[in-house]
């Protein structure tokens, strides 16, 4: 029989039509038809007029520090979120102690753990910032390599090589941060606002961009991450992308000092970011600062959320649930409305999507089926209650659903 589908989703609601109800159908990992008409599948759900929308992008996570709060005590974590410049750097040194004990074993079950926490809440896509240095060696990433191909076609996972030390302050890391890219790692990190000088920042991201053209690599740096007027590297990335001929490729993670720059920088800065192509990260619930989004998106520079952390030494909470991180972001963004969720349910789908350039995602005829259905109407709804998806779609299969626990006896 020609129009059975491998599944259809019926009753359901899409973003932007609340009052049409629609029935979806999948073939080939792809969404095949969507139309107010019944439609057979081998498989078939029942939507009860839930929301059906793209699945959640989760565009920063440092994944090879997931879970290790016990192991590594509270310091650094009271440090970091004050976001003063002195004790951001306090807390880097202190979070650096544990990768004196990073082995591929147990950072390997670490990471898979929190990515099949995430894909229970509708989580199909991850940018993984892995540290990659002379600490923490090759050991987390080969343990999150090897989770990224056993759940690939699941949970996909674009790894960063990570120099989290810095590429000047820690000689020998960027010999194991191309060791990384050689051995399969997704995308080139960096973070030059920790080195001692601005020649050192510099050296840094010249040396990191250009390892990323060598292997044709998208830039993904974590930049300005305090309360400091005086770091510049968002700017340094955006002038190093475009004087190398690598702009749209790159990625800025943090960027917090950019809501203590004098205006007219700020101004610049954004002019500069939008001509470089330049796409930023926030995950406003790990720290006191967080980046003008708001600003940002509307000069049409794309801005995604990341979990960041899940309790590790910068953040102590986080289930790998993007809308509970937009739930959070929520309450920063200003006075709330509903334009404004729509917006932050925007950051953890599309938004995410083009800061890890997933071709073909979204909800249309043609495109990959990464789906989440809710439990809920609307994005406001869905921003209130962040609970798990009732379904969760990747590459067309269902790989995760949730059924109601709690029964009330009156
Ligand atoms: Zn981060």
């Amino acid at each position: 029989m020609t129009d059975l589908y491998d599944l259809v989703v019926a009753d359901v609601r899409l973003r932007g039509r609340p009052d049409d109800r629609v029935n979806v159908a999948v073939r080939g990992g792809r969404i095949a038809a969507m139309t107010a008409d019944r439609l057979r599948g081998r498989r078939e759900l029942d939507g009860e007029g839930g929301l059906l929308t793209p699945s959640f992008v989760d565009a920063h996570l440092h994944l090879c520090k997931v879970y290790t709060l016990p192991m590594i005590g509270d310091e650094a974590v009271r440090r970091y979120a004050t976001g003063a410049m002195e004790q951001a750097g306090a807390a880097i040194e202190l979070a650096s102690a544990i990768k004196d004990r990073y082995a591929e074993g147990w950072i390997y079950a670490n990471a898979r753990r929190a990515l099949l926490e995430g894909l229970g809440h509708g989580v199909t896509h991850v940018q993984a910032f892995v540290d990659t240095d002379t600490r923490a060696r090759l050991e987390a990433i080969r343990a999150v390599l090897r989770v990224r191909e056993e759940l690939r076609g699941v949970v996909d996972v674009r790894v960063v090589a990570f120099p989290q030390d810095g590429v000047l302050r820690d000689p020998g890391a960027g010999t194991y941060v191309r060791d990384a890219i050689a051995m399969g790692a997704d995308v080139v990190g960096g973070i030059p606002w920790i080195e001692r000088t601005e020649a050192d920042a510099r050296a840094h991201t010249d040396q990191m961009v250009r390892l990323a053209k060598e292997f044709d690599r998208d830039v993904a740096f974590l930049v300005d991450d305090a309360g400091d007027p005086r770091l510049r590297t968002t700017e340094l990335l955006a002038r190093t992308a475009l004087r190398e001929g690598w702009g749209g490729r790159v990625t800025a993670c943090h960027a917090r000092a950019m809501r203590v720059y004098p205006e007219p920088y700020f101004r610049e800065l954004v002019a500069l970011c939008r001509r470089a192509g330049m796409a930023f990260v926030m995950d406003p619930h790990t720290g006191s600062l967080h980046l003008r989004f708001a600003d940002l998106l509307a000069a049409d520079i794309p801005v995604a959320l990341g979990q960041d952390d899940i309790a590790d030494a910068y953040y102590p909470y986080g289930r790998h649930n993007m809308l509970e991180v937009a739930f959070l972001a929520s309450h920063i963004a200003g006075p709330p409305s509903f334009a404004q969720m729509d917006t932050l349910y925007d950051m953890i789908t599309t938004h995410g999507a083009r800061v890890l350039r997933l071709p073909d995602y979204g909800v249309a005829v043609g495109r990959a089926a990464h789906l989440v259905v809710l439990r809920a109407e609307t994005a406001h709804e869905a921003l209130r209650n962040h609970a798990p998806p009732r379904y969760v779609i990747s590459h067309g299969r269902v790989v995760a659903e949730t059924t109601e626990a709690t029964r009330l006896s009156l």
